[in-house]
């Protein structure tokens, strides 16, 4: 599995991949969001980790990728790789007719992922177990085989790697003996959790676990349509810069969590970009936020004399938002750096 098989998540792929070239593996990372999207990655990950020519662009939209052409590409992308383990839910089937647990079903599991390239869901592989109604545990088994797993001496020599997928489906002596080896990482090794939803999940397994999460293609158009409202609402305060209206509308702004606020700066920097590129190459720009001539008058304004200005602006919030800085106050300075800038157009 190769990151470029993997469409419309550039964003969390990129950082991936800066994550592994930087050093900062960690030995828990959690991928939360759709499975069909989420087992793709932490697959093209481990390939990446493990890559023995890892590939660097220049241009296009990946920062990087793993090359898909060396022994241990060959390995992972087939599933032979023999220092990457799996974990996932199963229950009894007419095979396995007591204590259900992975250590049964690796070779069926290792099938799903070929057959869907990983993009199945929970239904699809019970579907493919034919366990019909019941419901699917990662269970005590599950943590002893494992830990036996990871503790062996690496075949290859290199990192020892295990994916638990639909980690919300962990019971609570799984849980426990899982926080054990989160208390105390095995060196050498990497676990990756795959889960939808981190409701059920343990604090204290959270907390140990360095989590990105994972949007899938819907989330992110349905996420850009608000925040496109949102960002045309807050640009038109920017021209006449009243103050009570400006504040209102900030308030609203720093409604957002620190993480959807960023990504909301985010995207207005990529559509303040879109707007300078498209219309400096004469094609029109439409904002898309609904007030029609809004949407197609604003972009004009982006020219060569504010669009620096403009994106080194929304640098600046975005890097104090990560910082912990007071959400209103760096959009109140946001803004009246963005009023000046667009005045010089
Ligand atoms: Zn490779």
């Amino acid at each position: 599995m190769q990151f470029k098989d993997i469409v419309g998540q550039e964003d969390i792929i990129n950082r991936l991949t800066s994550i592994i070239d930087s050093g900062r593996v960690s030995h828990a990372q959690m991928l939360l969001g759709e499975a069909a999207t989420s087992l793709p990655l932490a697959w093209a990950y481990l390939q990446y980790l493990c890559c023995e020519h890892r590939v660097h662009h220049n241009e296009g939209s990946l920062r990087a990728d793993s090359c898909g052409e060396c022994p241990s590409c060959k390995k992972i992308s087939s599933l032979m790789h023999p220092d990457l383990h799996f974990v996932f839910p199963t229950a009894t089937t007419s095979r396995v007719k007591e204590k259900p647990w992975s250590g049964e079903f690796q070779a069926e599991f290792r099938d799903f992922m070929l057959q869907t390239s990983g993009r199945g869901n929970i239904d699809d592989w019970y579907d493919s177990l034919g366990i019909e109604n019941k419901q699917g545990l990662i269970r005590e088994m599950d943590a002893d085989g494992a830990i036996q797993d990871l503790s062996l001496k690496a075949y290859e020599g290199g990192w020892r790697m295990l994916i638990i997928w639909m980690a919300e489906k962990m019971n609570e002596s799984f849980a426990n003996k899982l926080l054990k080896t989160l208390e105390e990482p095995m060196p050498g090794t990497v676990m990756i959790l795959v889960a939808e939803s981190d409701e059920r999940l343990l604090p204290t397994i959270k907390s140990r676990v360095q989590t990105l999460r994972v949007e899938s293609a819907e989330q992110k158009v349905e996420n850009n349509a608000e925040f496109a409202v949102m960002l045309v609402g807050w640009l038109r305060m920017l021209f006449k810069l009243k103050m009570k209206d400006l504040s209102a509308q900030v308030d609203k702004m720093s409604s957002l969590n620190r993480e959807q606020l960023k990504q909301f700066l985010q995207y207005a920097q990529s559509v303040m970009r879109g707007c300078f590129l498209n219309t400096t190459a004469g094609i029109d720009v439409h904002l898309g936020s609904g007030d029609e001539k809004f949407d197609t008058q604003f972009p004009k304004m982006i020219t060569v004399n504010n669009i620096e200005l403009i994106e080194q602006a929304l640098d600046d919030a975005v890097f104090a938002i990560e910082r912990n800085a007071y959400a209103k106050i760096a959009l109140m300075e946001l803004s009246f750096r963005m009023s000046k800038a667009l005045k010089k157009r």
